[in-house]
């Protein structure tokens, strides 16, 4: 079994078909790393847009990919054909975040007639290094940035120009080989084939607007009191504002607060929010005072 290391550099591009920007490839880098990740090869290919001449100068500052040299790669099918040739049988495919995933799943939807990127199975590296990163007493839960994980690993990277798809891949190389642990490692490991993968990563995560929503019970709708952690008594009607459902509550102990809580779909879960904030009182209505007077 190889392990393939995939970066992809991608520019936010108009596309003038669909009337809307959409992330499009311009790079694809990787390297290839035998079962003791240990780097045996690496594939770099520069990509010719087929429907822009120009790349933005934060993505030519960024990566090196100039207008010319974008304009001297190859067209898009070619670079990938070449790219899944050179990706070989029995592998794994690993990248940075699954955000180079949506991005794969963009262009093949709207710049690839039916082609796709040879991935058979397949794990998030930043997911699995970061878990690792939590054992050795990192704290941050914000989703770690491939050279933030360098530093805190001590990984060295004097040589590393970071933001080529190339030496982006080789630092994630180094990062695995000094972080591996099989029984961690293994799990994390996705089959494509299996239709729950893409389903899961097309799902779109919202937040419930709506208090009917099958997906809510009704116990997230209680509240305890933060001050003798009785039952509280929901004194107001619900009100949604800002991804929040609110309400006043009131407690036998005579505490007063507004409970507030929020609720996000995603694939496999829902993620609730409770929050106490200060109790709402009813304001004043302004005209119905000006009939009285
Ligand atoms: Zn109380």
């Amino acid at each position: 079994m190889n392990y393939i290391i995939l970066d992809l550099e991608w520019d936010s591009t108009f596309f003038v078909k669909q009337k809307r920007f959409i992330n499009q490839i311009l790079q694809i880098g990787a390297v290839k790393l035998d079962n003791k990740f240990n780097v045996i090869d690496t594939f770099e290919v520069t990509i010719k847009s087929s429907i822009s001449k120009r790349v933005t100068g934060r993505f030519a500052s960024l990566t090196g990919i100039t207008n010319e040299v974008m304009r001297n790669g190859v067209l898009f099918p070619e670079a990938v054909e070449r790219y899944n040739a050179w990706v070989g049988e029995d592998t794994v495919t690993m990248t940075w975040s699954n955000s180079d995933l949506y991005t794969i799943i963009e262009n093949e939807d709207n710049l690839l007639d039916g082609q796709r990127f040879k991935i058979e199975k397949y794990l998030d590296l930043q997911k699995y290094i970061q878990k690792e990163m939590y054992l050795k007493g990192y704290e941050d839960k914000n989703q770690v940035s491939l050279s933030l994980a360098a530093e805190f690993l001590e990984v060295k990277t004097d040589d590393i120009d970071f933001h080529t798809a190339k030496d982006d891949s080789l630092v994630c190389a180094y990062l695995l080989k000094k972080c591996y642990n099989k029984e961690r490692f293994e799990p994390l490991i996705k089959d494509t084939s299996n239709p729950e993968f893409f389903k899961r990563l097309k799902f779109r995560s919202y937040c419930i607007s709506n208090l009917k929503d099958g997906n809510i019970d009704k116990k997230y709708l209680e509240f305890k009191c933060p001050k003798c952690q009785g039952n509280a008594k929901r004194v107001s009607k619900w009100k949604y504002s800002n991804r929040w459902f609110m309400a006043n509550f009131i407690c036998e102990c005579g505490e007063r607060f507004n409970g507030r809580v929020t609720f996000k779909k995603t694939y496999d879960d829902l993620i609730v929010r409770q929050k106490i904030c200060e109790f709402k009182e009813k304001k004043q209505k302004q005209n119905q005072q000006e009939v009285t007077v």
